[in-house]
């Protein structure tokens, strides 16, 4: 009520000294500010007060103005004394706004009770604590606020240092982050360990057994068994070989095959080994290994194939060496048997041919015709006979070794031209296609070479019974001849065209039951061998086969 009673005057006297204490007010900020004074005043709601800084200078004000950090100075009751650009820009207020305001209005509510704390002590001891400021946007800064009491003139104030950790907070969030990923990785890593030495466990206990089963079954087999690394080198041998051989481990490793095999039969087992090791193909050779009780040698078949892995590559070799020692001396007794028999039979035969043809000399215009027919079916048997007997004569004599004739300058040419005219005449159903006909001369023996001849073409009648044509081809290459028969048979699989050259091989057909021993064969391929040639087929099932030999030409 009073105040309504205030006269004109009084109330413009009030207002002049507002105004003056105003301006006053700007004139000491501006002062202060460019460093012409060192006080302020400030109006702290119980009049205006004069505040002076004591020790500041020219100097550290403009270094304050331009440091990063906020500057404030606040007095008792909080309110701003002073501060720099850059506490006023981490506010988001104009300079010239925060000067007056309380400074706890810029703390956010989560750390005004740590703020608190901190004024509170900051009277007493200097004190540093993290607070979070608030803009005036609504967003919180995070800040490290640093408290030195500071003596003015008009009493103490408190000087706060503030450092903006946004940085180093979004750094130090980044590096949490960072962290946490290091961690998933680690634990990642750690999982896949844990899964690696599992599946390591896990195939090493596989290998285990399947190592221990192949033992196993190597310890329970009769024949003796190894197995080689990649190189050759033995890397194991079943109980059966140490049994048989008498050899230790160890004398194993010292005197490896040389010890066991044969002397006679070392060269060619280590060559042909080599070669497989070289080539990846299966090794086998027949040789003999001493037996340890009593210095015997016995003859064993030899195998060895390669177990390659994933890659196709050779992990390991697995041997064998099988006891044929008992089939070796019945083969010889059978060859024995074979040698003697046939002997025997040629001499009877000879007579019988002799009868034979005295019996068709005689009296030959009274015969009567059958007569006539039946002594020529009897020479034709007989004939069949001489040639089966002399078969079996010379797979003995090869089985001996003995098979040897006496070679002179040949001309193929002709010889091919005979055989096929003899066989023309014995099969004259079949239709003979003679292809080429230069003078090819070659070394060798005429009548062992028309053997083989008649063999194949013989050969090529009894297994082409539909198909009445065979084609005999001559040609020569690289100082070679090749004479090559034709017929559009039976044909033979890949597995039977290994075999034919072998002695008594025959391949087994119920559709087609012919007669044979498989000696033709065998025969044919030894003689070609003995002159330095080759001997060989190409054959598909069902669609025929070209039987061929390759000799060296004069
Ligand atoms: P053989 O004919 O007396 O049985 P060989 O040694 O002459 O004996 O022949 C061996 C085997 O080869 C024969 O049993 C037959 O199965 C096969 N063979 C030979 N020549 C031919 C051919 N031209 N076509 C099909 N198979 C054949």
């Amino acid at each position: 009520m009073e105040d309504v009673k205030k006269t004109y005057d009084q109330l413009l006297a009030e207002y002049n000294e507002l105004q003056m204490q105003l301006d006053e007010a700007n004139d000491t900020i501006d002062a202060i500010r460019t460093g012409q004074v060192d006080a302020l005043i400030v109006n702290d709601g119980e009049g205006h007060q004069l505040y002076t800084l004591k020790t500041a200078d020219q100097t550290y004000r403009v270094f304050i103005e331009k440091m990063n950090e906020g500057a404030v100075t606040i007095n008792r009751e909080g309110l701003i004394l002073y501060n720099n650009s850059r506490f006023a820009a981490m506010v988001g207020m104009p300079l010239e706004k925060t000067i007056g305001l309380h400074f706890s209005d810029f703390i956010a509510e989560e750390s005004r009770n740590v703020y608190d704390e901190v004024i509170a002590n900051a009277w007493e001891e200097d004190c540093k604590e993290e607070i979070y400021l608030i803009n005036t946007d609504g967003h919180t800064v995070p800040c490290f606020i640093s408290c030195n009491t500071l003596e003015l003139d008009e009493g103490v104030a408190l000087s706060l240092i503030l450092t903006d950790l946004t940085k180093l907070k979004e750094t130090e969030n980044q590096l949490k982050i960072k962290n946490l990923q290091l961690a998933a990785a680690h634990l990642a890593t750690e999982k896949l360990n844990n899964e690696l030495e599992d599946t390591v466990k896990h195939r090493t206990n596989e290998l285990f057994v399947s190592r221990e089963h192949f033992k196993y079954l190597a310890n329970n087999i009769p024949q003796m068994t190894w197995t080689n690394l990649p190189n050759g080198e033995v890397d194991y041998f079943n109980q059966q070989w140490y049994t048989y051989t008498g050899l230790s481990a160890e004398d194993t490793r010292k005197y490896g095959w040389e010890k066991t095999i044969h002397p006679d039969d070392l060269q060619l087992t280590m060559d042909r080994f080599k070669a497989s090791l070289k080539s990846g193909q299966i090794f086998e050779v027949e040789n003999r290994y001493k037996r340890g009780s009593d210095g015997a040698y016995r003859w064993h078949l030899n195998r060895a194939i390669p177990l390659r892995d994933e890659q196709d590559e050779i992990a390991f070799w697995v041997g064998t060496a099988t006891d044929i020692e008992d089939q070796k001396k019945e083969m010889d007794r059978k060859d024995e048997f074979i040698g003697i028999a046939s002997h025997e039979l040629k001499t009877p035969l000879t007579s019988l041919k002799g009868y034979l043809q005295l019996i068709s000399s005689y009296k030959k215009d009274d015969m009567p015709g059958s007569v006539k027919q039946y002594v020529e079916r009897a020479n034709s048997a007989v004939n069949k006979l001489q040639r089966l007997i002399n078969d079996l004569l010379d797979v003995s004599k090869i089985q001996a070794g003995k098979l040897e004739y006496a070679f002179t300058k040949v001309n193929l040419t002709d010889l091919v031209k005979t055989a096929v005219e003899n066989a023309a005449h014995i099969y004259p159903e079949y239709n003979f296609i003679i292809r080429d006909g230069h003078d090819y001369l070659i070394n060798g023996n005429a009548e062992r070479l028309e053997q083989v001849l008649n063999n194949l073409i013989g050969n090529a009648v009894k297994y082409s019974p539909k198909n009445k044509d065979v084609i005999i081809q001559t040609t020569a290459e690289n100082g070679f001849v090749r004479v090559a028969v034709t017929d559009y048979g039976i044909g033979l699989s890949d597995e039977q065209k290994d075999r034919i050259f072998e002695r008594f091989y025959r391949v087994e057909d119920k559709k087609h039951m012919t007669s044979g021993l498989g000696m033709g064969l065998y025969i044919s391929a030894e003689i070609i061998n003995y002159h330095n040639g080759e001997i060989g087929v190409e054959s598909e099932s069902g669609k025929g086969s070209t039987f061929y030999f390759e000799l060296p030409l004069v």
